[in-house]
């Protein structure tokens, strides 16, 4: 990111969510993005993994500026190199587990989908829940499944937001596992916002956001 801001507009008024905020992440490498609540963490990361717009200055990921493509430039950009873990997990509700996962396989046209998403769940301890929709899994399940998800495109880097928030420790630790085991395995660049200290110390970096501004 370099001097990257992000202002809301709402009629005559805005409000600087993000003031001229400039790091980079070293591929392969972990970080954790830690700071008080509504200090802009997720829209930081949003900005970073392309899934929303700088008002000013320049996101570049993987060598390409991310300001001046279009839409569709965009999604190929995301498709291409982006997994991202939302912080209410975000499944499609009409769809099962197992659907869910297939979605970003099918959306890159790859093949033997249904097999690799299976073998995902699997990854994540949810095999035998493959037909579950997201209403009939736990929070932590659907964390594991929205995991498959963002795993099933091989990302070479992986933004998680709050990956453990609302997990009990046992599922958390499984978590935090399968998020470092992929950056060990894979090279998977990991960026992770949290507010779970134990899990940002685990992590090469730590940045700091207060109040929009990047402080440490
Ligand atoms: P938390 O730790 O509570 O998840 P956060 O650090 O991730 O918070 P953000 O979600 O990035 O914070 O929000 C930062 C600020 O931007 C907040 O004050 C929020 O109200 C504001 N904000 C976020 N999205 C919008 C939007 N679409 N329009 C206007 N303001 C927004």
């Amino acid at each position: 990111l370099h001097q990257v801001s992000k202002i809301y507009k709402s009629g005559d008024r805005s409000l600087t969510v993000l003031d001229n905020i400039h790091f980079s992440v070293e591929a392969g490498s972990t970080m954790s993005i830690v700071g008080p609540s509504g200090s802009g963490k997720t829209t930081l990361l949003g900005l970073c993994a392309g899934l929303d717009r700088a008002t000013s200055g320049t996101v570049e990921l993987h060598g390409t500026k991310l300001n001046g493509l279009n839409e569709d430039q965009l999604a190929a950009v995301r498709n291409q190199y982006v997994g991202f873990i939302f912080q209410n997990f975000q499944l499609l509700p009409t769809l099962t587990a197992l659907e869910n996962v297939m979605v970003p396989l099918e959306l890159r046209g790859e093949r033997n989908i249904k097999s690799r998403a299976l073998d995902l769940l699997d990854k994540v301890g949810l095999g035998e829940r493959s037909h579950h929709y997201p209403t009939q899994l736990s929070g932590g399940e659907q964390q594991r499944v929205s995991l498959a998800r963002a795993f099933s495109n091989q990302p070479q880097i992986l933004f998680a937001d709050e990956p453990t928030g609302n997990l009990d420790a046992e599922t958390s630790e499984k978590v935090v596992k399968l998020l470092f085991d992929l950056n060990r395995e894979a090279g998977t660049t990991l960026v992770v916002v949290t507010h779970d200290l134990e899990l940002a110390a685990k992590t090469q970096r730590i940045i700091r956001i207060k109040g929009g501004k990047l402080v440490a």
